[in-house]
């Protein structure tokens, strides 16, 4: 049977990043894709131009009128723009803590608009962050739900990625591509076990949209049932060729997509 994934995230019109960019990467990663809508941006490949956020109660709409017809099978949470919002996805999933959740504590782009209102980090962190299956911030923002410095090491990485978990993320993917080293880190901590896994570093900018595509994937893997440290891998196998296959698109002239 097909799996049902479900994406709680921001709309990016550009197509390369937010839901358009989860509904390509858990198609393709063979789950069938819905999408619960939490803000409209207007965006291209150069940036951000505007953010429109959709009322809370209408994002919590969205998601109990799936709920009240559908089998979900995994959930995806990307942007959820205000405090408001985090805390209507946060109620409108109470009672599911059965389904595997995927959050993606996104708060800057990497053209440094930001997608998260800065007060809003501490609704995020109390009412979504508990019911998180896998944890997938990039090093910014792990730093920032901890309140400490970002790491610079696999050291300080890997003592983030625990006290995520101690803050009740059941897993933490940590994703080290801000380090500077010649490879892109990754690290997953799931309680007691932890992974490494390294990725060549591509040279590339087109990567607009990555993070989405990585929760995403994940999110499909784990549908189809897979544990999470195989569906990290098979997850981030699939970035790497979406990365890989970005050349084959002439989408805009700043940071483009990938190619799913
Ligand atoms: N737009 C939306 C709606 C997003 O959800 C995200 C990332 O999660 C972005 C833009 C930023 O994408 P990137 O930083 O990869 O360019």
């Amino acid at each position: 049977m097909i799996p049902n994934v479900l994406s709680i995230a921001g709309s990016d019109p550009s197509g390369g990043a937010g839901v358009q960019a989860d509904i390509k990467a858990i198609s393709a990663n063979g789950a069938f894709a819905m999408a619960a809508i939490t803000a409209l941006t207007a965006q291209n490949t150069q940036g951000v131009t505007g953010i429109h956020p959709v009322p809370p109660a209408f994002v919590q709409a969205q998601i109990t009128a799936i709920f009240a017809d559908i089998r979900v099978d995994a959930i995806k949470i990307g942007m959820i723009a205000n405090a408001e919002i985090a805390a209507a996805v946060a109620d409108a999933l109470q009672g599911n803590s059965d389904i595997p959740i995927v959050l993606d504590p996104v708060m800057i782009a990497k053209g440094g608009a930001a997608l998260l209102e800065p007060e809003a980090v501490d609704t995020l962190r109390a009412s979504l962050l508990p019911m998180a299956t896998v944890l997938t911030p990039n090093l910014p923002e792990a730093a920032h739900l901890l309140g400490m410095a970002i790491a610079t090491t696999r050291d300080e990485m890997a003592a983030q990625g625990a006290a995520l978990c101690a803050l009740g993320a059941k897993a933490a993917l940590i994703k080290g591509g801000h380090l500077d080293e010649p490879h892109s880190p990754d690290y997953l901590v799931i309680t007691e076990a932890v992974t490494w896994c390294d990725a060549n570093r591509a040279d590339t900018s087109n990567t607009h949209g990555t993070g989405c595509t990585l929760s995403s994937a994940l999110a499909a893997q784990l549908a189809k049932g897979l544990p999470r440290a195989a569906a990290t891998a098979a997850a981030k196998s699939y970035v790497a060729q979406a990365i890989a296959h970005a050349d084959a698109l002439f989408v805009g002239t700043g940071h483009g997509p990938t190619h799913h």
